[in-house]
Order: structure tokens, then C-alpha cells, then sequence
């Protein structure tokens, strides 16, 4: 990976952090997300579904929730944009099979977008009945399609504008923060953009660098910005739109959950590798790279056209959702010593603020009219209106 950035570097001059980020981790070759599993203890970094069944399963329930508080419509997507190891929709459609009787009739597909072959495949093991062949066709924007263990029909794609339009339910777990960020300086000559070239003292470093004049990813700052160094990310903006427009005119809602700020923080852009910190342009391709996601941005590139809750943080949503009692339950019904122990670090990993709690945020966007109070709900989809109920997670509301 070294080498082919600094041929690029020398062939058309020094790139952007955006473009770094994304020759790192998804060139097709040699990508990090590409060929590898980098999840999990013996990865490079851990994420909540692999941490506790009972964060998918809060994330199933608020899925239940809110296409009831919608008015039960006869069919719905599932969508999940970046799913790893499929760990996360697994524990959802779990739930979906143990509350059968309350989604009876309903018609449900899954819809996985995703770029790496390696974690497609490890998704489709996770989650396919073995039985049952998929159907691969690297040509087609479905990329390969099957059958759940539980029968709902699943089907890959590599970008969500290839999703079917339909009534949907999107979640974005850890997705957000891999999205390729372009970096500014504020300087005495306005904003220039962060480079990466090689390095004129040694041969295979490379450094940041400032741009000599304005970039044109300058137009995604705000006018009105303070602070002095920004990270934007217009493929975060694109996303947004796209799942805004789907929202506003077929309903369902989107889940996004991810570390970040709400437009106030500044150099966020990092690497993990084995689970420790790593220099960003050191051994490019052999660690995670990762920028904070701005909600605040998130929210602007909604542009109104559906509503937006949070961010929240990840330990209020869950304790409104109900881990406490799920909790109990499971302590309840596990005899072993060691699932116990398991599952109260799992809770305090999830749950303490000097851990997961407080970093970690959710993020909805609904229909308006799914927050307009006493209205009753329908579109074209939805066969039973139903008065406006608070959105479960989100304590704002539920205290409204
Ligand atoms: N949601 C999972 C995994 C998070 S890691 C969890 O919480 O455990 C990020 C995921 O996004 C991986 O599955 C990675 O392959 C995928 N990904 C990264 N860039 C992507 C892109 N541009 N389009 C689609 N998927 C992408």
C-alpha cells in the first residue's frame, strides 16, 4: 500500500486526507476492509454488537417499535450499511423471529451494503441458511443474494443507491466514522486543505502538508465556522441525502449509531491497530483509519426534509431502551459463572462513561410526521394510522 501511494504522490503530486483514506481502506486490492477481518479481540478493534447480544437486540426492539408507532406497515426492508461481521443484524433478526407473533404477516427483507468481499462472506456464513446456495454475480449491483436461517430473503450490494426504494429501515453501525474526511487549517490566508506527500528527508515517510491555495472541498465548511481545523466529509452529506429523500417519501426511519460530536471537536482523524492508537501514515493499509463523525453535519444534510433525533448518548438510549432488564433476565437465566461475568463486563463496556457509554451516540431520522403529536400517521405503505408515540431511545421525546 506504501508503494502504491507514493507512486501516486509522485506521479500526480500530494493527495487529500479524503483520498488517503480511501485508497487505504477500500482500494480493491489491497484495502484494508478488503480481504481481512479486523474485528473482534483478536482484531484490530472491537464494536458493540460483538461486545453484548443484548446492544442488537435493543436496536431489533427499537426497530419493532418505531414500524409499529408508524402503523404496522404489511412489509419493510431491513437495511444495514457497513454490517462487519454480521453480528449486529444477526442479533436483530433474532429478535424479529422471537417476536414473530407481533410481526406476523409482515413481509421483511434484509439489504446488506457493503464493500469488502472478505466481510460479505463472513456475513454470509453468519447469517445464511448453508443449504440453501447463494446466488453470486459479481457484475450485478446485487452482488449476492440467499436466504436467512430464519427464511427472510437477503440480498448485498456495494452502494445503497442500489437498494430497492421501497418502505425501509436503515442502520448505520460504525459505518459513519470510515467515511473518507478532507482536513482544513484555518490560516492568516483563510482555510487551505491538509495534504499528504512523501516525506523530502526520508524516502518512505510520508507527512501532512498544507495546500498553497483553496481546494474546492473548502464549499463543505460553514461560513459562520470557529473553529480553527475542520474535518468534513462529503460522503457522509451524500448518504444523508439519499437516505432523507428514500425517508421522506416512503417512511420508515434510520438508526445511525457511531462515536463523534455534535460539531464541536477538531483533529479527530486516527488509526487503530490491535486495539491501540496508530500513527495515521505509518504502515498505511495495516490499521483501521477513522475520523469522529460531526451529527451536527449529519443533521444539516437532512436539509429538513425528515426530522432528526439526537445525537444521544449511547448510555441513555440503551437504559431508555431497557438493558438494565434485559440484563437481568439473561443473568437470571445463565447458571454458568463465567456468561455471568461475560455479560456484566459486556454491560459495563457498553454503559460506562469512561468506556463506551458517553463516546458512542445515536442518531434517528423519521418521517415528520412520525413526530407530529397527536396526528395519526399514514403514507402510501401503511394500511392502520396510529397517534404519535414518543420514539423509544430517545429520552427528549419520551419525556415530551
Ligand atoms: N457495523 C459493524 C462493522 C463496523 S466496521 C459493527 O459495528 O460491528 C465498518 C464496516 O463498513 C465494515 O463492514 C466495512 O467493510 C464497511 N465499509 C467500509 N467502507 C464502506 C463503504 N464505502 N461502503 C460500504 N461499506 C463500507
Amino acid at each position: 500500500m506504501l508503494r502504491h501511494l507514493m507512486y501516486k504522490i509522485k506521479s500526480t503530486g500530494p493527495i487529500t486526507v479524503a483520498e488517503y483514506m480511501k485508497e487505504v481502506l477500500t482500494n480493491p486490492v489491497k484495502g484494508y476492509y478488503m480481504h481481512h477481518d479486523m474485528l473482534g479481540e483478536k482484531g484490530d478493534f472491537i464494536t458493540s454488537p460483538e461486545i453484548s447480544q443484548i446492544f442488537g437486540e435493543l436496536v431489533g426492539i427499537w426497530f419493532i417499535s418505531e414500524w409499529m408507532a408508524s402503523g404496522k406497515s404489511p412489509a419493510f426492508q431491513l437495511v444495514e450499511l457497513g454490517p462487519g461481521r454480521g453480528t449486529l443484524i444477526g442479533d436483530i433478526l433474532r429478535v424479529f423471529s422471537q417476536l414473530g407473533s407481533v410481526l406476523k404477516n409482515c413481509d421483511i427483507s434484509v439489504h446488506l451494503v457493503e464493500v469488502s468481499q472478505k466481510l460479505s462472506e463472513i456475513q454470509a456464513l453468519t447469517l445464511t441458511e448453508e443449504k440453501i446456495p447463494l446466488e453470486r454475480d459479481a457484475e450485478s449491483l446485487v452482488y449476492m443474494k440467499g436466504v436467512t436461517k430464519s427464511g427472510i430473503p437477503i440480498s448485498w450490494y456495494r452502494h445503497l443507491q442500489d437498494v430497492p426504494k421501497g418502505y425501509s429501515f436503515y442502520l448505520a453501525h460504525e459505518f459513519f466514522d470510515v467515511l473518507p474526511v478532507h482536513k482544513f487549517q484555518k490560516t492568516p490566508q483563510g482555510w487551505r486543505e491538509v495534504f499528504i506527500d512523501i516525506d523530502p528527508q526520508v524516502s518512505d515517510k510520508l507527512r501532512f502538508v498544507l495546500a498553497p491555495c483553496a481546494t474546492p472541498a473548502e464549499a463543505f465548511i460553514q461560513r459562520d465556522e470557529t473553529r480553527d481545523h475542520v474535518e468534513v466529509c462529503p460522503g457522509a452529506g451524500i448518504i444523508i441525502q439519499e437516505l432523507s429523500q428514500r425517508i421522506a417519501l416512503t417512511g420508515g426511519a434510520a438508526l445511525i449509531a457511531d462515536y463523534g460530536h455534535d460539531g464541536t471537536k477538531t483533529d479527530t482523524f486516527r488509526g487503530f491497530c490491535g486495539h491501540k492508537l496508530h500513527d495515521v501514515l505509518t504502515a498505511p493499509g495495516t490499521a483501521d483509519l477513522t475520523a469522529d463523525v460531526d451529527f451536527n453535519y449529519l443533521r444539516r444534510m437532512a436539509q429538513g426534509k425528515v426530522a432528526s433525533l439526537g445525537p444521544t448518548e449511547q448510555q441513555t438510549f440503551l437504559k431508555n431502551m431497557g438493558i438494565d432488564v434485559r440484563l437481568k433476565v439473561l443473568l437470571d437465566k445463565s447458571h454458568e459463572p463465567s456468561m455471568k461475568q461475560q455479560l456484566l463486563q459486556g454491560y459495563d463496556m457498553l454503559m460506562n462513561p469512561k468506556k463506551m457509554g458517553e463516546r458512542f451516540n445515536f442518531f434517528a431520522l423519521l418521517p415528520h410526521q412520525r413526530l407530529q403529536s397527536g396526528s395519526p400517521q399514514m403514507n402510501a405503505c401503511q394500511s392502520k394510522p396510529s397517534a404519535s408515540l414518543p420514539v423509544a431511545g430517545f429520552d427528549e421525546l419520551a419525556w415530551r
